[in-house]
């Protein structure tokens, strides 16, 4: 064992999550790696504003995710970012992961923290148009469609409050949402009812995306009563859900049938000395905070878990 490349905690993921658990392991005084697939922040830095993470009034997300890694840095927590897990062995006490620059890394514990992306409609064309009119991100796209008309597909808590924030730039933003009510907060659905520049089309899914170059219109279905009707429009935001991202942890943890890593209420998995937390985990509301609170509890039953096995380790060394 290269005691160079071995640490006591390493974090799959630099989102909000494996950044809390970074700062809370590495203020502990234990050696951390976070090794993160894209730019560090995760999903916090496809947003544009946060106006609900307590004691901070309004910050961008790139802005928050950026301090929380300089408290983890500032700790003594190491990152690697968009670089790529190779190969990972977590069912030994030794936990080794292998990266795509041939780098190997062991630790006494691994906390996964690989957060999740955004769901697509999966219909004809849509393919084809992403990115010439088809957008999962707002914060990105949106400028792009100043004084355009829009649609917005999804239900929930991301599609209406981004629906709200993209009037800031389309003329016209048109909700389609399959069922006859949405699943989002009631504040958010009463900000998305009273913009005057937000249309609904309910208990309809677009069923196909046609254009030339760009995105032209959308074929409409009508759920209840089957008819399809074509829509013009000059874009659509597909905000339906996510999948979490942990196709590379099949067959080596826990996982529900939604992909979901299987946890405890300490954050543990079935695999000791294995902990996971954030959006990638089996639970209901995915927001910044709660990927704090778990990474939190993560860190703090990792330590445990840590302090436990160099006692059993002394105890082995003397017997
Ligand atoms: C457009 C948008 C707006 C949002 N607005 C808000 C808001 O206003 N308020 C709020 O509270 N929440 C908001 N959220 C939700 C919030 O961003 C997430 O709940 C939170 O970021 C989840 O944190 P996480 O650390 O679990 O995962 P993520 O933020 O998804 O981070 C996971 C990290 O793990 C990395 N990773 C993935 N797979 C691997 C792998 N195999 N190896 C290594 N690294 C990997 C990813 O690259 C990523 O950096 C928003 C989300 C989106 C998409």
């Amino acid at each position: 064992m290269d005691s160079n490349n071995h640490y006591d905690a390493i974090v799959v993921g630099a989102g909000p999550a494996g950044l809390t658990a970074g700062i809370y392991l590495s203020r502990a005084r234990l050696k951390t790696l976070i090794i993160n697939e894209g730019t560090v922040g995760g999903q916090l830095i496809l947003t544009h504003e946060i106006a609900n993470y307590p004691g901070v009034e309004s910050i961008s997300g790139y802005q928050l995710a950026n301090i929380m890694k300089k408290q983890a840095t500032s700790f003594g927590c190491e990152i690697r970012s968009n670089i790529n897990i190779r190969d990972l062995g977590l069912t030994n006490e030794l936990k080794t992961i292998t990266l795509s620059d041939g780098n190997i890394y062991t630790a006494d514990s691994v906390i996964l923290t690989p957060g999740g992306r955004s769901r697509t409609l999966g219909v004809t064309g849509e393919d084809n148009f992403k990115g010439r009119g088809i957008s999962y991100c707002a914060t990105c796209d949106g400028d792009f469609f100043t004084n355009k008309e829009i649609v917005v597909v999804g239900g929930g808590n991301s599609a209406l409050e981004e629906a709200v924030s993209l009037t800031k730039y389309a003329s016209k933003v048109t909700i389609v949402h399959q069922f006859d009510h949405f699943q989002a907060f009631e504040h958010a659905v009463q900000d998305a009812r009273v913009n005057t520049r937000i249309k609904f089309i309910m208990d309809s899914t677009i069923t196909s995306f046609h254009g030339n170059e760009n995105l032209e219109y959308v074929d409409i279905r009508n759920l209840k009563t089957g008819r399809v009707s074509r829509f013009k429009t000059d874009g659509v935001f597909i905000f339906i859900g996510y999948i979490p991202n942990t196709e590379f942890l099949k067959g080596r943890i826990d996982l529900n049938k939604w992909g979901e890593i299987v946890v405890k209420s300490d954050m543990s998995t079935n695999i000791e000395g294995v902990f996971a937390a954030g959006d990638s985990i089996t639970k209901r509301f995915r927001q910044v905070t709660t990927a704090v609170g778990d990474g939190t509890v993560a860190a703090l039953a990792a330590s445990n878990y840590l302090h436990e096995l160099k006692i059993k380790q002394k105890q082995l060394i003397t017997a």
